[in-house]
């Protein structure tokens, strides 16, 4: 088992897709960060799932599926931009290791807020269900704009999320120790019935059926 999380990449060839250049191109199929600090700076400054021309300087990000380790976080994330009968054959097998927490994100973004949310030593989970109640006291803004996205970020010790509307751009929203932990205490319960020992998407999707079915219950 040990050996399936250490970190190992294939080289690719790519073409640019602006002007045709080829490259060679480390693709990594697993990061673990505790054997290798350095890639994580590298994910957190766009620099790792990003393809960049030398030749005429075209950068796009280049998300492909990939497993995240940190064994000191007790953490794997595994980003799947697809999921496919293969890629669901290996996360079975990484299923078998218990005891560490497990997440599944589709996106670089989603990535690097985990890995964020994890080096806060915070819970992804219980950062989930504070982001639908932010946004249930967005409703009047969110009138005449349209929320694109809201993800987790912080500054030295103060805890925060960004906010991106369409039309307004990008906002700042902060969050205190002292709701993260009222929140977390509130829906310890829930969130514990909720979990499972596997590959788990934690999203607002799924903090809503926690918070949805407490409403229900309590209204
Ligand atoms: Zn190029």
């Amino acid at each position: 088992m040990e050996g399936k999380r250490l970190t190992s990449y294939a080289m690719e060839e790519l073409e640019c897709p602006k002007c045709g250049h080829k490259h060679s191109l480390k693709k990594y199929k697993v990061i673990n960060v505790t054997e290798k600090a350095k890639l994580k700076e590298e994910i957190m400054k766009n620099r790792l799932y990003q393809f960049s021309c030398e030749e005429c300087e075209y950068m796009a990000p280049l998300t492909y599926d990939s497993l995240y380790v940190d064994s000191q976080r007790n953490i794997m994330i595994y980003m799947a931009p697809v999921m496919n009968a293969e890629i669901k054959a290996e996360i079975a097998e990484l299923e078998q290791e218990k005891g560490i927490d497990k997440r599944l994100v589709d996106n670089i973004n989603d990535l690097k807020e985990k890995i964020m949310i994890a080096d806060n030593h915070l819970d992804d989970r219980v950062i989930e269900i504070i982001k639908i109640m932010y946004i249930d006291q967005m409703k009047k803004e969110m009138e005449d704009d349209t929320l694109l996205n809201i993800l987790f970020d912080y500054n030295r010790d103060n805890y925060c999320f960004l906010v991106f509307f369409q039309k307004k751009g990008i906002g700042k929203i902060p969050l205190t120790r002292e709701f993260y932990r009222q929140v977390e205490d509130k829906y310890k319960d829930a969130i514990k019935e909720h979990s499972m020992d596997s590959f788990m998407k934690v999203d607002m999707e799924w903090a809503g059926k926690i918070l949805f079915k407490n409403h229900n219950k309590f209204n």
